[in-house]
């Protein structure tokens, strides 16, 4: 039977595997990352994904970035939307500008299709990263000294540290006998992309009015048309009806529920319909395992958190692996995740619950309660301190 030796084995390539690998071979270790996707299955996510800033530092250090950035649209300004009121119109804007805070935007928006493709290149290119496609983690046995997983081809993988990034369903998670506490929202995303006469000038528009946010984010222009992607976060029976409508009625839909910010909103692509929950492991270490990414935390698409959250783990892990590599220590012993566990867990649960509180904000339906948030907002934007200290939480930044 076969084995393969690795220093890291990456259960799941999906974004957050494939960075993992990447990241990790480019400091040098040898990783071996397990997916069920054929190798040449061609992308299919029709979502986008801002990056936000400290995100961008992680996949440049992965060597991918550069592969990006050349589908990347800069966000230079958060615009919060409140449209709260009995008639469906703007009642307050409120904008958080990265001017503010840096002389660079605050991320970057860039199509999960063209991330793959980035990563799978530079995997490509680095000696140490393996993919092994076609198949899954089947089974993993941890002892103090080593993980061995079987593959569901048969073969086996012996390795030091195992990542489980097998998503929210993650069956590492489970065989190792870690807790999840899920819960849902009875929300659906449907996601596409559309066309606009009016610039969008680098601006990530989220517009409140109840059953959760509507986001567009900005795209490079296609055919010198300004184009953004579109997050709408409705009550799951009329994200279903809104998936149903042909193009020229969904673009109809979402010119009047944005107001006409945009002009005439035109359907450019394929649509998809995301359930939306919340989840949160019990812990992120085991035995030679850390849980990262989906495996570890669910957040409902807001703030471009969900991902970006995923690569400070990713972050984290690969810090703490160079510095026990450095000092020729072990890089799966219990230290080593007890430090993971403690770096990244409140800070997740603290994220978790934010994101939580916002989308439940924006799902409200009482007027009272939507004037309070508009309060909110109004209170936070017009107060310079929590402003700043708004953005550098969006941000990640301590
Ligand atoms: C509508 C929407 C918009 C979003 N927008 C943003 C955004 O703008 N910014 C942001 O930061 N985040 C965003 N997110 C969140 C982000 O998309 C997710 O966090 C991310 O896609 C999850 O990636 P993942 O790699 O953890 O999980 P997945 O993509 O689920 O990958 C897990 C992989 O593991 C594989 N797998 C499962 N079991 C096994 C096994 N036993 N062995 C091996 N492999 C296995 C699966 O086949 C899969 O390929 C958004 C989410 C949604 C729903």
């Amino acid at each position: 039977m076969e084995i393969i030796d690795t220093e890291i084995l990456v259960a799941g390539g999906g974004i957050a595997g494939l960075t993992a690998t990447a990241r990790l071979a480019a400091a040098g270790f040898d990783v071996t990352c397990v997916d069920p996707a054929p190798a040449d299955a061609p992308g299919a996510d029709q979502r986008t994904t801002a990056f936000l800033a400290p995100a961008v530092a992680t996949l440049e250090r992965a060597g991918a970035w550069a592969a990006m950035a050349p589908h990347a649209a800069a966000l230079w300004t958060m615009r919060l939307v409140d449209a709260g009121g009995r008639a469906r119109e703007v009642r307050e804007t409120a904008d958080f500008e990265a001017a503010e805070m840096m002389d660079r935007p605050f991320g970057w928006n860039v199509p999960n299709i063209a991330i793959r493709e980035a990563l799978n290149s530079r995997l490509a290119e680095l000696p140490g990263a393996r993919l092994v496609n076609g198949q899954t983690v089947a089974g993993l046995v941890t002892r103090s000294a080593e993980a061995l997983a079987r593959l569901s081809g048969g073969g086996q993988i012996r390795a030091r540290l195992v990542l489980a990034a097998d998503g929210r369903d993650s069956g590492l998670r489970a065989g190792a006998g870690i807790g999840v506490r899920r819960w849902h929202y009875g929300q659906k995303a449907l996601v596409f992309a559309v066309s606009h006469p009016h610039p969008h000038k680098g601006v990530s528009t989220e517009i409140h009015r109840t059953g959760g946010p509507l986001t567009l984010v900005p795209m490079p222009d296609r055919d010198g048309c300004p184009c953004s992607s579109v997050v709408w976060m409705a009550p799951g029976p009329r994200a279903t009806d809104l998936h149903a409508l042909d193009d020229a009625a969904l673009g109809a839909e979402l010119t009047a529920e944005t107001m006409n910010l945009f002009g005439p909103l035109e359907v450019t692509g394929p649509r998809a319909l995301w359930p939306i929950i919340g989840q949160i492991a019990a812990r992120l270490d085991g035995q030679r395992l850390a849980l990262v990414a989906e495996a570890a935390h669910v957040i409902p698409p807001i703030g471009a958190q969900g991902l970006n959250m995923s690569l400070a783990d990713i972050e984290t892990l690969a810090r703490l692996a160079e510095e026990a590599q450095a000092a020729s220590q072990d890089i799966g012993a219990p230290s080593l995740l007890a430090a993971y566990q403690r770096r990244r867990y409140p800070e997740m649960v603290a994220r978790v619950a934010g994101i939580d509180l916002l989308n439940r904000a924006a799902q409200a339906e009482a007027q009272p309660l939507r004037d309070l948030r508009r309060a909110g907002l109004k209170a936070i934007h017009d107060l310079p301190p929590l402003r700043r200290l708004a953005m550098r939480w969006g941000l990640g930044l301590r």
